[in-house]
C-alpha cells in the first residue's frame, strides 16, 4: 500500500560526521521500503514504523529541502538510504530522489547514497554535476550470488546489475564502493563469498570497501528475521539462538579472518578499507 504523509521536517542534522560516510545531514524522502530485506534492522521497535511493507511518501519533501538546505550554516554531506533504500521501484514513477538531488546539485552540497539499486544510474548527470563539490554512492552487496541475494533481499535488484551499476557510475568517475554489511552468520560468513565480493567490486570500478562481519537483531525486527529463517533456512534459529541469545549484536564466529582476509585482498587490489570523505574548502586550504 502506497500513502502519501506531509513531513515537518526534512533533514535531521548531525553534529558532527558520521564516522562511516560522513554525513552531517539525514534526508529520508520515504517511510518503509519495497526491497524487504529479511535482516532490516528499519523494522525495529523505536523507528515505529508499523507495517515497514507499507510505502509512505513525503509529498512536501522537495518543498522541505528547497526551504532547509539553504540555511544550513555548515555544507556537510546529504546523506539518504539509511532507513529506506532512495531507488526502491517506487522511485522509477514518483522521482522523488531524482528530483532531490536536482535541488543537493543547485545549492552546490555533497551527497552520499546507500542503495540496492542499479536506478540511481538514472540519475547520473546530477550526480555528476554534484560531485563537482562531492558525490559518493555506496552498493550494499553481501552476497555475490544472485540467488541468494534473491531470497535475502526478495524486493531489491540482482546483485550482478549492482556491481553493472557500480562500473558505470566508475566509469563516469562517480566515487562508489561496497557497504558489505550486514554479511550474515552462518548464510554469508564464508571466505568463498567475502572474496568474491570483494575481486568483483574491484572489477566494477570501487575504490572502497566498507565491511562488518554480523548483523544486529532486535524486538520485532528478530522476531521476523527469525521468522524468515524458519522459512528459508529451516534449522538455522535454533544455532542462532544458541549463538546470540537476546544479544543486539550478531557478530559471525568467522569475523577476525574475514576482516584479515578483506584487509589483505584490499591491499591486493588497491581498494580503501575507509571511504574518502568529503573535505569543506577551508579545510583543503589549509592543508
Ligand atoms: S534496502 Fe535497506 S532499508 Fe530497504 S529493506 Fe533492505 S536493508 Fe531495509
Amino acid at each position: 500500500m502506497v500513502t502519501e504523509i506531509q513531513a515537518r521536517v526534512l533533514l535531521s542534522s548531525h553534529p558532527k560526521p558520521d564516522p562511516w560516510f560522513g554525513i552531517r545531514y539525514t534526508m529520508n524522502l520515504y517511510r518503509g521500503c519495497q526491497h524487504q530485506c529479511i535482516y532490516c534492522d528499519s523494522r525495529s521497535e523505536c523507528y515505529r514504523i508499523d507495517d515497514f511493507a507499507d510505502i509512505q511518501v513525503k509529498v512536501n519533501a522537495l518543498d522541505l529541502l528547497r526551504k532547509e538546505l539553504p540555511r544550513k550554516r555548515t555544507k556537510g554531506t546529504v546523506g539518504t538510504g539509511s532507513m529506506n533504500d532512495p531507488y526502491m521501484p517506487i522511485e522509477a514513477e514518483r522521482n522523488m530522489t531524482g528530483r532531490a538531488l536536482g535541488i543537493i546539485a543547485e545549492h552546490q552540497f555533497p551527497v552520499h547514497i546507500i542503495t540496492k539499486s542499479d536506478l540511481v544510474v538514472r540519475d547520473l548527470a546530477t550526480l555528476q554535476a554534484i560531485s563537482q563539490v562531492y558525490a559518493a554512492v555506496s552498493f550494499t552487496i553481501t552476497t555475490a550470488d544472485d540467488d541468494l541475494g534473491k531470497r535475502l533481499e526478495p524486493g531489491a535488484p540482482r546483485v550482478s546489475a549492482r556491481f553493472a551499476a557500480m562500473q558505470t557510475l566508475a566509469a563516469h568517475n562517480i566515487l562508489t564502493g561496497v557497504t558489505l554489511m550486514p554479511v550474515l552468520p552462518f548464510i554469508e560468513d564464508t571466505a568463498d563469498n567475502i572474496a568474491a565480493i570483494i575481486t568483483r567490486a574491484r572489477d566494477s570500478g570501487a575504490t572502497y570497501i566498507l565491511p562488518a562481519f554480523g548483523v544486529t537483531l532486535r524486538d520485532r525486527q528478530r522476531d521476523y528475521y527469525y521468522a524468515k529463517l524458519d522459512r528459508l533456512f529451516p534449522g538455522l534459529r535454533p544455532r542462532y539462538e544458541r549463538a546470540f541469545g537476546q544479544r543486539y549484536s550478531a557478530s559471525s564466529p568467522n569475523a577476525s579472518r574475514l576482516y584479515q582476509l578483506c584487509r589483505d585482498l584490499c591491499d591486493r587490489y588497491g581498494l580503501a578499507l575507509k571511504m574518502p570523505f568529503y573535505q569543506p574548502p577551508t579545510q583543503l586550504a589549509l592543508l
